[in-house]
C-alpha cells in the first residue's frame, strides 16, 4: 500500500509499505479521510517521530477482520478512537483512560497511523457510524472528543460567558459545546481570516483579532468582568497568558491546546484563577462526540475546509504551518 512517511523535520515521502494484516482481536481499515490534527503538525515542524506514518483521526470502511472479533462486516463505516489504554490500572478502571501510562494506539505513541491506504486497529477502537452521516464528518469525531474533555472539564453552567482563545479546529468544536450546553455569551479570539468566518459561521457572539483591537480591554467591556471560563485552545505560550488574563477574578481556564512552554503566572493566585489542564479524552467523550455527529447537534463538517490525495500531503502540512483560509484538511489517501 501507499503510505507517507515522516523521513525529516518538514519532510514527507510517499512510499510502497506492506499492507498491515489483523492479529487477533484486530481489524484493518481501508482509509477513507485522515484529518490533519495540530499534534500531527508539531512532530511535522520539529520532527517528533521521524520515519513513522502518522495519522490519527481518522474514519474509514472494514477491510479485514482478525480472529476472535464479532459484530462486524467487511465494508462498515467506523470512525476509529485512535487511543488504547491498558484497561487494567488505577485510571483506567476509574474511566480516567486518558491518563493511563501505558497509552498506545493508532498513528500515536509510535505506532503507524492513517496516512495510508489501510491502519490497523483493535476491534475496542471502532466506533460504528450510519451510512447517512458520511465519512467526512466520520472522522471529525476525534477532535470533537478533544473540545467535549476540556468542555466538561471546564463545568461551564447555562448562561455563563465564556471566550475561546484560538478558533483552530478544537477552538471551533470548543465554541460548538459551549453553545450546545447552554453558554450565554460565547467570545472568539481569532487571527486567521478563515478561522475568523468559521467561528462567526458557528455562533461566536463576537470574533476579535488581536491585530485589530485590544482584545482584553474590550473582552472586559463585553463580559463586565471577565468570562466565567476561557478555553485555550492555541497551543502557545502568549495564549496561555491571555487566557489567565481574560479570566473573570475566581473565574476558570482549561487549557485544551498542548506543546508550549509557559511560566506560571500570578493572576492564578491573585485572582484565584483555576487553572485545569485538559488532556485529550475518555472513551466516554469518544461515544459522545459520535453521538452528537450522528444526531446532527455539531456541523463538524463546517470546518472542513479542504481534502486533499495523500500525494499532496506535503503541501497540506506546509500551509497548515501559516494558515490563512484553512480551518481543518483531510487528507484521503
Ligand atoms: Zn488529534
Ligand atoms: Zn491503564
Amino acid at each position: 500500500m501507499k503510505a507517507a512517511i515522516l523521513k525529516d523535520k518538514e519532510r514527507f515521502s510517499i512510499e510502497e509499505v506492506p499492507t498491515p494484516r489483523p492479529g487477533p482481536g484486530e481489524v484493518v481499515v481501508k482509509t477513507t479521510y485522515c484529518a490533519i490534527c495540530g499534534s500531527d503538525l508539531d512532530r511535522f515542524t520539529t520532527g517528533r517521530g521521524i520515519g513513522l506514518i502518522h495519522g490519527h483521526e481518522f474514519s474509514g470502511r472494514i477491510a479485514e477482520i482478525g480472529e476472535g472479533v464479532e459484530g462486524w462486516s467487511v465494508g462498515d463505516l467506523v470512525a476509529v478512537d485512535p487511543i488504547t489504554q491498558c484497561n487494567s490500572c488505577y485510571w483506567c478502571l476509574r474511566g480516567e483512560g486518558n491518563l493511563c501510562p501505558n497509552v498506545g494506539g493508532t498513528g500515536m505513541a509510535g505506532s503507524s497511523g492513517a496516512y495510508a491506504e489501510y491502519a490497523k486497529a483493535k476491534s475496542v477502537q471502532l466506533f460504528r457510524v450510519p451510512e447517512h452521516v458520511g465519512e467526512k464528518a466520520a472522522t471529525m469525531a476525534q477532535c470533537l472528543a478533544v473540545a467535549l474533555h476540556g468542555f466538561h472539564l471546564s463545568q461551564t453552567k447555562i448562561g455563563d460567558k465564556v471566550i475561546v482563545v484560538g478558533a483552530g479546529p478544537v477552538g471551533l468544536q470548543v465554541l460548538a459545546c459551549a453553545r450546545l450546553g447552554g453558554a450565554g455569551k460565547v467570545y472568539v479570539v481569532e487571527k486567521a481570516a478563515g478561522r475568523k468566518d468559521a467561528a462567526a459561521k458557528l455562533g461566536a457572539d463576537a470574533v476579535l483579532d488581536p491585530g485589530d483591537v485590544d482584545v482584553r480591554q474590550k473582552l472586559l467591556g463585553l463580559t463586565g468582568i471577565g468570562a466565567d471560563v476561557v478555553f485555550g485552545c492555541a497551543g502557545n505560550p502568549q495564549a496561555v497568558q491571555d487566557s489567565l488574563a481574560l479570566a473573570k477574578p475566581g473565574g476558570t481556564v482549561v487549557l485544551v491546546g498542548n506543546y508550549w512552554v509557559s511560566e506560571i503566572s500570578s493572576e492564578i493566585v491573585m485572582w484565584e484563577v483555576s487553572v485545569r489542564g485538559s488532556r485529550a479524552y475518555q472513551r466516554a467523550d469518544f461515544g459522545e462526540a459520535v453521538e452528537l455527529i450522528v444526531d446532527g447537534k455539531v456541523n463538524c463538517e463546517a470546518l472542513i475546509t479542504g481534502v486533499e490525495p495523500l500525494a499532496n500531503i506535503q503541501q497540506a502540512f506546509e500551509e497548515l504551518q501559516q494558515p490563512t483560509t484553512q480551518v481543518k484538511t483531510l487528507i484521503a489517501p
